[in-house]
């Protein structure tokens, strides 16, 4: 079976530009940005989506918010601010079934739902 692309990145096998690796969690730069800044922040567990969350799920899901500032203040990102995004399934436009928090930014944005 195929595996997960973004298993294959947070384990080393698929090569990404990280930004941020620990014990829980892998950042690196979104493959198709849609702003100057577009960093994809995933647990290194496979995780399908958000509605696959549990309250079991409470830590790394806290910690995955909790290390954007620094990775938004690294990116210059602290000054005009940014955006945060998880989609969830097909309407959403979810197309990676592994849990990941879009963080965008380095241009202003509207809050339209196409
Ligand atoms: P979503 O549409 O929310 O599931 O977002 C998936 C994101 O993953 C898209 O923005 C893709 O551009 C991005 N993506 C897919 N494959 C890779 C990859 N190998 N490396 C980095 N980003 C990727
Ligand atoms: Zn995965």
């Amino acid at each position: 079976m195929e595996e997960c692309i973004f298993c294959s990145i947070a384990s080393g096998r698929q090569p990404a530009r990280i930004v941020h690796q620990d014990d829980l969690v892998t950042a690196f730069w979104d493959i198709r940005p849609v702003a100057p800044t577009h960093i994809l922040i995933i647990p290194n567990i496979h995780i399908a989506s958000m509605l696959s969350l549990s309250p079991n799920h409470q830590d790394i899901l806290g910690y995955m918010l909790s290390i954007v500032p620094a990775i938004a203040c690294d990116q210059g990102l602290d000054k005009n601010g940014f955006r945060v995004v998880i989609n969830t399934g097909p309407d959403a436009g979810q197309t990676v079934d592994h849990l990941h928090l879009h963080l965008i930014g380095g241009r202003r944005m509207s809050f339209g739902f196409e």
